[in-house]
């Protein structure tokens, strides 16, 4: 029988609007979805309604389907020559475990397209207007995952400071090692933040504070998962294009 084809498709930051059109192509024909847990409802409504959805739901430190069960069941229904939609929140690319995904289907023989998603970065960055580089602040921008497993041997020394932006994922549950690595690091304890928790949906809310700040405004505000952590003065930087607006708006 000729294999089904994996198509591991980037559901983007929440919104179904922020879908690529391939991937809503995709959906609208799908006969199979697998997904995670961080896809918006308002996504898997694109999907036929009589199109199989299987959650696959992970939640830190209690995965519904470990990972190689995931691989399995994916290649499995490939070889059973259905077309697999294997949707995954934001870029399956970027801290998606994409790239196990694409392997598995690899080695199995299977035929795997990938499609890229708008990840939460760019997500977060657009709909909080901050820029993630810009000519004055930032040239280099970081992507890091902040969770407790490794945390204390990952190396981020220079990747914060002047002139950069660091992106934080998964860094709620560890905001306050998060913000003692990185002054730890040299990295000056009024560095300016954003704490952006989730972009691109309509319950978004952007906070700010310099990083010494972190783990209470983490604390206080009882800031919840999805959330990213922006760190750089380009974080700082529309407060001052506000003040500007409502300067202009006084006058
Ligand atoms: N592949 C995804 C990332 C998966 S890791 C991507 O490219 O975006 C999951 C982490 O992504 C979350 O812990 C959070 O840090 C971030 N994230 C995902 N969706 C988000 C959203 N709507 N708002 C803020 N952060 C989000």
């Amino acid at each position: 029988m000729q294999s089904g084809t994996v198509y591991l498709v980037g559901a983007g930051p929440g919104d179904p609007d922020l879908l690529t059109l391939r991937a809503a192509r995709l959906l609208a024909n799908a006969r199979l979805v697998i997904h995670d847990g961080l896809v918006d409802p308002a996504i898997l409504a694109l999907a036929p309604a009589d199109a199989e959805l299987v959650s696959v739901a992970k939640r830190r430190a209690r995965h519904t389907l470990p990972q190689d069960e995931i691989n399995a069941l994916m290649v499995r229904e490939a070889r059973a020559g259905r077309d697999v939609v294997r949707l995954k929140g934001g870029d399956p690319l970027v801290f998606g475990r994409g790239g196990e995904e694409a392997e598995a289907c690899r080695a199995a023989g299977v035929p795997v397209e990938i499609v890229p998603g708008i990840s939460a970065a760019n997500g977060a960055a657009a709909a909080a207007q901050i820029a993630l580089t810009h000519r004055d602040a930032s040239s280099v921008v970081s992507f890091v995952a902040g969770q407790c497993k490794g945390l204390a041997e990952q190396d981020w020394a220079g990747l914060a400071g002047k002139g950069r932006t660091l992106v934080i994922y998964m860094g709620v549950k560890t905001a306050p090692q998060i913000a003692e690595k990185l002054i730890d690091d040299g990295l000056s304890p009024a560095m300016p933040l954003a704490v952006i928790e989730n972009a691109c949906r309509p319950n978004m809310r952007v906070l700010r504070g310099p990083l010494a700040a972190l783990p209470e405004l983490v604390a206080r505000e009882r800031v919840k998962s999805p959330a990213l952590i922006v760190i750089g003065e380009v974080a700082a930087r529309e407060d001052a294009a506000l003040a500007l607006v409502a300067a202009e708006v006084a006058r």
